[in-house]
């Protein structure tokens, strides 16, 4: 089909703003961009979708999420509210993750799928745990993926604080899931070996999981969060976690680092060399009061450090305004994290990440690249052009201008109606099975 009518940008190298431009899909692919007169005289019989003058630009992604954490909404924690990141993971999600039921597991996952595509988020990485569900938890996952139309990345969360039955049950799911996955190099799913973080993983389980490495997956793990993963790794190793997590070959160029807040130049110096990939994930470590990370030093390092949501809302343009923000605040300095670096973190380098993992080109509006798109109401009310995108992009674009999403050239949104998802089916189960997930988690206390 054709998209008619549009300001195409293209997030290229350089980026281009081009309008009145249309965007030929076939099959899972993006065939040409051409000027709108050139289409109609080369694809007379195309079918064919008006823009209306709206922007086209490539799908979003996520890398680094956590879609079993959304029945936490409006949840109410019991006693005193927690006083740390610690507390935090003792008090709400280790005894919410312990609550769920496997069709809470499916269902909190069409929950997040249902907002990733009415907020034109395309491609995500999930990091996930139901300690009282984990065999096929990734499977079921996979099939709500499925349903939904979108990529995603998934893994199980490996750790000790459940006991070794339950970290087994973990290492297994991890392997099974990426056996049955990977050998295909899918387009839209993915496996990787999950780890929760340095504190709650032993020396022992640490040196399983290594001896499970291969180049068929990586590692998706937390790393140096908050402080307690280095006082933590100090007292039991007497090692920091960067290290640590490098002397059992947890870093490597197929690995996704989440957060890593608390960190050494040392430690910066060692995930360059390793090639990993770092997410940041700014709104959750402002919720969670744990620290600001370093990215832009982490960035012009030449470490590959990526955007993610750690659970919160699926629009990564939130995300990326909030990391605009911080880092300036932060430091009492406007110049900090310029709208260039920022473009380059959150949409090249998650495209980047998307594409190496995904058997298919992502992120871009060219030719030969997926059919990944949304379409945007927006009407600029100063000149848009290929300089000034970032600043459009942080401070007039809003998720309510997202009317179509489409992934691998077939639309999932159409003009704000959802076409694989029944928004109003999946939102009514999810209050019915979120207050039994209350109950449960509440009876834990
Ligand atoms: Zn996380």
């Amino acid at each position: 089909m054709l998209i008619t009518n549009s300001v195409v940008v293209t997030c290229d190298e350089p980026n281009e703003v081009l309008v009145g431009y249309s965007v030929l899909v076939q099959g899972e692919q993006i065939i040409d961009i051409l000027p709108d007169s050139k289409a109609k005289e080369l694809y007379p019989n195309e079918p064919s979708y008006n823009a209306d003058g709206k922007l086209v630009l490539p799908g979003n992604v996520c890398a680094h999420t956590h879609f079993y954490g959304a029945f936490s909404r409006g949840m109410a924690i019991p006693g005193d509210a927690p006083q740390n990141f610690y507390e935090i993971l003792n008090k709400l999600w280790w005894p919410l993750d312990k609550s769920l039921t496997m069709e809470d597991v499916e269902y909190s996952s069409l929950l997040c799928e249902v907002d990733a595509i009415k907020h034109g988020t395309t491609t995500l990485f999930d990091h996930h745990a139901s300690p009282a569900a984990i065999d096929g938890s990734l499977d079921v996952i996979a099939d709500t993926v499925k349903r939904s139309g979108l990529r995603a990345a998934l893994c199980y969360e490996v750790t000790d604080r459940g006991g070794k039955a339950e970290r087994d049950n973990g290492i297994k799911e991890n392997l099974r899931f990426i056996n049955k996955v990977n050998k295909d190099k899918l387009s839209d799913l993915v496996g990787f070996f999950g780890l929760h973080a340095a504190i709650t993983l032993s020396e022992e389980t640490l040196e399983i999981c290594a001896a499970e490495k291969n180049d068929n997956f990586g590692f998706h793990t937390h790393l140096s969060e908050s402080r307690d993963d280095q006082a933590h790794t100090q007292k039991m190793f007497n090692m920091d976690p960067v290290p640590l997590m490098d002397k059992y070959g947890i870093l490597g160029p197929r690995s996704i680092i989440a957060h890593c807040v608390h960190i050494s130049d040392a430690d910066i110096s060692l995930l360059k060399e390793r090639g990993v990939w770092v997410t940041h994930q700014p709104r959750s470590n402002m919720n969670n009061a744990v620290g600001v990370a370093r990215v832009e030093k982490m960035f012009s390092e030449g470490i590959k450090v990526t955007l993610g949501n750690d659970g919160f809302s699926n629009s990564m343009w939130d995300e990326m305004k909030t990391a605009y923000l911080i880092h300036k605040s932060e430091n009492s300095d406007p110049t900090r994290m310029n709208g260039y670096t920022l473009m380059d973190i959150a949409l090249k380098n998650n495209s980047a990440m998307a594409s190496t993992f995904f058997n298919t080109n992502l992120g871009k509006i060219k030719k030969g690249f997926a059919a990944d798109l949304m379409i945007v109401n927006y009407r600029p009310p100063t000149e848009l052009n290929k300089y000034n995108f970032p600043w459009h992009l942080l401070f007039g674009f809003r998720e309510s201008m997202i009317e179509s999403t489409m992934v691998k050239g077939k639309f999932l949104m159409l003009d704000r109606e959802l076409l694989t998802l029944d928004e109003k089916e999946i939102s009514a189960k999810c209050v019915e099975l979120s207050k039994k997930v209350w109950e449960r988690y509440n009876s834990k206390f």
